[in-house]
């Protein structure tokens, strides 16, 4: 086997060449790019709808399909506007805004905040390791100068985060602002430190239903899919006849007006949620939710990345309706950072929805012989951050033997876009239609790419580029001993296979039951 050498990347090469990968192959795009984009604003192209998809069905599968007790749902977009009251979206769902006077740039004041506090620390990290260069100098002199300074501006970014900390909590807005002119932060643009007060800026995007002005109501674009299954609750768990514990899921779009909106899917104004609400006996929600949180590390695990690619984020500060809360956190090329998060929350929704509707939201326990509003269990997990983090990990760029580079993803072969390519040698003698006869075959299982243009080395290496795990190659000799030789994306390798054998072969590589059984 060749030598192959992996380039390592910085975490910014990466995730630059991630972004510029995925428009040259077709997997996302700026959202009307003829119009010069509308920010934070994507679409998946050909490839890209293909792994979403493909990374939506194994998340359904291994939610719905594996576990008797949940079923899937498909609820509305718009929902009735008193849902966001209920849920507490109109009053709460905010962030704290502020606006440079003279740029006019509006920037979230605790961004602002934690990003000057996070260059602080950033400075204080490079002293102590000056400081331990001294140290191994016997510089000793200079060492203890260096600590002292580093204690002292250690201990004012602990009191800054305190006081933003209790301003925040206190929604004291007025301190907000008295932190930022503190810290003396200017505006990246205009240099100056002329600011507004800050202003809560509610997330959610609102527009009109109806025709006629006068009797349209303001109605909002979801910013989580959650509440299309809370009310729908009973609905489904009288018509499925379903006892608790059971779960419903769902998948789809969830609007926020973001304003720090960056870091290419990773935050967007339009983006998609997975999300699955567990309903529970009263008392029982914590067993529960570190239940949900094995399970679904167990599933992240399945993918196979590396297991040190995730980590455990347990919320101290709680959010209102929660009594206990965590995120599943993912190395992206920026970072650790929010990829799920798991949440009990009581039975805050459903209570909420009973007294704004005043529709009664209990589940009668046949074994308790009692009415009562069951505990919910969440998971919710963004599709975007799914897809950034499979590309983050399947990205690769290699350099081979003879000299000659490849960037190759390395998506789990159940989840790449294409599964197979076929690949006539040359366009004649017969080897067109010998390879369309095998692509006939393997399209009623799998999603294939016939191509027959351009050499076979940079058919292969195209292949490689959108994370096609097998490539057959058809040539002359096929016809007479019906074989094909079938390359291996990862490895490179290749062997002459019988074309009878192709199913099976093909299956047994791409088929997505071995994850499956390993989540049973
Ligand atoms: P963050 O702290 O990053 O803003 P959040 O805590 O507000 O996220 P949740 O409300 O818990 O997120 O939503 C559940 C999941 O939805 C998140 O774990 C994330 O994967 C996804 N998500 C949330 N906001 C966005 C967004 N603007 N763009 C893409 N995905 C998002």
């Amino acid at each position: 086997m060749s030598t192959v050498i992996t380039r390592k990347l910085s975490g910014e090469e990466l995730f630059r060449n991630i972004i510029s990968h995925c428009k040259e192959y077709g997997f996302i795009f700026q959202s009307s790019e003829i119009y010069d984009g509308l920010s934070a604003v994507y679409d998946y192209g050909q490839m890209g709808a293909e792994l979403k998809k493909n990374l939506r069905d194994y998340w359904w599968k291994a939610m719905v399909q594996l576990n008797e007790n949940i079923v899937g749902i498909d609820a509305a977009i718009f929902m009735h506007p008193t849902t966001w009251k209920a849920s507490g979206h109109v009053d709460a769902f905010n962030d704290p805004l502020i606006d440079n006077k003279d740029s006019k740039k509006r920037y979230r004041a605790d961004v602002l905040i934690e990003e000057h506090v996070a260059k602080i620390e950033a400075k204080i990290n490079k002293e102590v390791e000056k400081a331990a260069a001294r140290f191994e100098n016997f510089d000793e002199a200079m060492f203890r100068a260096t600590n002292a300074r580093v204690l002292e501006n250690q201990k004012k970014i602990d009191e800054i985060n305190i006081r933003f900390k209790n301003a925040l909590e206190a929604n004291d807005l007025a301190e907000v602002k008295q932190i930022i002119l503190d810290l003396e932060i200017t505006c990246a643009v205009s240099g100056t430190r002329n600011w507004t007060d800050v202003r809560q800026f509610n997330l959610m995007f609102s527009t009109q239903l109806g025709s006629l002005s006068e009797e349209s109501s303001t109605i909002y674009l979801r910013p989580e899919t959650a509440q299309g299954i809370f009310v729908n609750f009973l609905n489904v768990q009288k018509t499925g006849r379903m006892k608790i514990p059971f779960g419903i899921a769902q998948t789809g779009k969830a609007f926020r007006n973001e304003i720090v909106a960056r870091q290419f899917i990773f935050r967007m104004r339009e983006f998609e949620q997975m999300e699955m609400q567990f309903f529970v006996k009263p008392g029982t929600e914590l067993e529960w939710y570190e239940k949900w949180k094995t399970t679904r590390i167990a599933w992240h695990h399945s993918l196979g990345f590396p297991q040190s690619k995730y980590r455990f984020h347990d919320h101290i500060k709680l959010a209102h309706y929660a009594n206990a809360a965590c995120d599943i956190e993912f190395e992206f090329p920026f970072g650790f950072k929010e990829l799920e998060g798991i949440h009990s929350r009581t039975d805050f929704d459903l209570r909420n929805h009973e007294h704004y509707s005043g529709k009664k939201q209990q589940y009668f326990d046949p074994e308790e012989n009692a009415n009562y509003i069951p505990y919910v269990v969440e998971t919710s997990i963004g599709l975007d951050r799914l897809f950034l983090a499979t590309l983050s990990q399947a990205y690769t760029e290699e350099q081979l033997e003879d000299g000659s580079t490849r960037v190759v993803l390395r998506i789990p072969p159940f989840l790449a876009p294409y599964k197979v390519a076929v690949l006539p040698l040359v366009k004649k003698d017969g080897l067109p239609e010998k390879a369309r006869e095998i692509m006939d075959r393997l399209k009623l299982d799998h999603l294939c790419l016939y191509e027959e243009k351009d050499s076979i080395g940079k058919r292969y290496r195209r292949m490689d580029a959108i994370g096609t795990p097998i490539c057959l190659t058809i040539d002359h000799q096929t016809l007479e001993d019906h074989m094909v030789t079938l390359r291996d994306r990862d490895s490179m390798q290749q062997e002459r296979v019988a074309i009878d054998r192709l199913a099976d072969l093909v299956h047994a590589r791409v088929s997505l039951q071995r994850q499956l059984l390993q989540l049973i």
